[in-house]
């Protein structure tokens, strides 16, 4: 076994850091406070190649690996987890189908972009009435010569109405299968299509610099050449995508409990009472020590789902596993950083309490914490 990350992942482990810490981390408390999407700090995270990381040259990609990517994603989380929305859903939702089931037309003429990180695309899957329950959607897509007409609404779709949206993939009926269920296959749709409505919905409790939108399609018109794939193909491709998408959300978890733990450590040994540093006492040095066995456990099961997909065998189950664990050891640790933090804990001007915040939503988002034990179970053979 190696251990060793490669000096390419090194590096960018190293210059993702220093890029959060030097552009992010000055200005994610205010970002957050104004619940505020920032294009600027999209920009200049394409600069950097935040996007496209696992794309290939052909289109605009830098050809690495998907561990190169996922360490990219922890470090942003390391620091502000609305950016490393931004990024993770850019990438695993937005990139991510139209890489790897666009036809050559539709890679070339959206990917460049979108890896440049100058426009956002998005994932059109969950419904008012359809989350977990994916299968239920029921934005329908109706041929009408060469053209579809898609009516339907989608909700929480990230980087779905910001001024970089570009456009999203949209799971539509179709049609019936033979047994009966829905026949589900996805389409492409620009901003700017008409009939085509994207709202930022706001007050969200975290991710509240990421933007996060509800999508109205009403008659929307796109060419036959805008779906993805083959009819009948869309439900398919939706999950999987989320099993990539899941690694990123580990990786939030990852970096959101590192950057919580790191925080919790130093204030444990500036922070005096009874005459000496908190961390000190076993109390507190107890917690700290059970988030470093933690996160070190989370690390290693994410880079293991990481490096099977890269040697292109099944990763599923692991992502899922990754995904359930990696969140949930944010949320022990972020609970254990606010508690170390004591009453400063609980304000505003400490990061933990943003981190505090921001962990609930990966124990929701692409697929909750119940569906991936459902996954698991699955594949356990239950
Ligand atoms: C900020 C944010 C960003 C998001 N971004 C996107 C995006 O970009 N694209 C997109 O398509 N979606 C996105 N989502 C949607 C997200 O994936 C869903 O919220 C999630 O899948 C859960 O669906 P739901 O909210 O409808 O909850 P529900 O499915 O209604 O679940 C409610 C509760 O019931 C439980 N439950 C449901 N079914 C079962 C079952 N069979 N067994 C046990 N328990 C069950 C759930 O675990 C949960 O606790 C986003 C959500 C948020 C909040």
């Amino acid at each position: 076994m190696d251990f060793d990350l490669t000096r390419e992942q090194e590096m960018i482990r190293r210059e993702v850091r220093r890029f959060a810490m030097s552009e992010i981390a000055p200005v994610a408390a205010d970002l957050d406070e104004k619940e505020e999407f920032s294009p600027q700090l999209t920009r200049k995270m394409g600069e950097i190649g935040l996007f496209g990381m696992f794309v290939s040259e052909a289109y605009h990609g830098q050809g690495l690996d998907y561990l190169s990517y996922i360490i990219a994603v922890e470090e942003i989380a390391r620091v502000d987890g609305s950016q490393a929305a931004t990024v993770a859903a850019g990438n695993s939702l937005g990139i991510g189908p139209l890489y790897h089931f666009g036809s050559e037309e539709q890679k070339k003429k959206y990917l460049p972009k979108l890896c440049s990180g100058k426009a956002l695309w998005a994932f059109g899957l969950t419904e008012p009435t359809a989350g977990s329950d994916a299968g239920g959607s029921k934005t329908t897509a109706v041929p009408d010569g060469n053209q579809w007409v898609l009516n339907g609404s989608k909700i929480f779709i990230t980087n779905g109405a910001c001024e970089m949206s570009l456009g999203v993939t949209v799971q539509a009926v179709t049609g019936r299968r033979p047994n009966g269920k829905h026949e589900y296959t996805c389409f492409l749709v620009e901003h700017g299509t008409p009939g085509f409505k994207a709202v930022s919905m706001h007050h969200k409790m975290m991710w509240r610099a990421s933007n996060t939108a509800q999508l109205f399609f009403d008659d929307v018109r796109v060419p036959q050449e805008n779906m993805l794939g083959k009819k009948g193909d869309g439900f398919h491709q939706m999950l999987r995508t989320l099993d990539g998408g899941r690694l990123s959300i580990a990786a939030m978890g990852l970096g959101g409990a590192q950057g919580a733990y790191e925080a919790a450590l130093k204030y444990a040994q500036e922070r005096v009472q009874f005459g000496q540093p908190i961390s000190k006492f076993q109390a507190v040095a107890f917690k700290l020590a059970d988030c470093a066995l933690e996160i070190e456990c989370a690390r290693n099961v994410t880079y293991k789902a990481c490096w099977l997909r890269d040697k292109k065998r099944s990763f599923e189950k692991e992502a899922a596993m990754a995904k359930l664990y990696c969140s949930e050891v944010m949320g022990r640790v972020v609970n254990h950083a606010v508690q170390i933090h004591g009453g400063y804990g609980l304000m505003k001007e400490y990061n933990v309490e943003r981190f505090y915040r921001d962990h609930k939503l990966l124990e929701i988002g692409e697929g909750t914490s119940e569906v991936q034990r459902i996954v698991i179970s699955r594949y356990i053979g239950c």
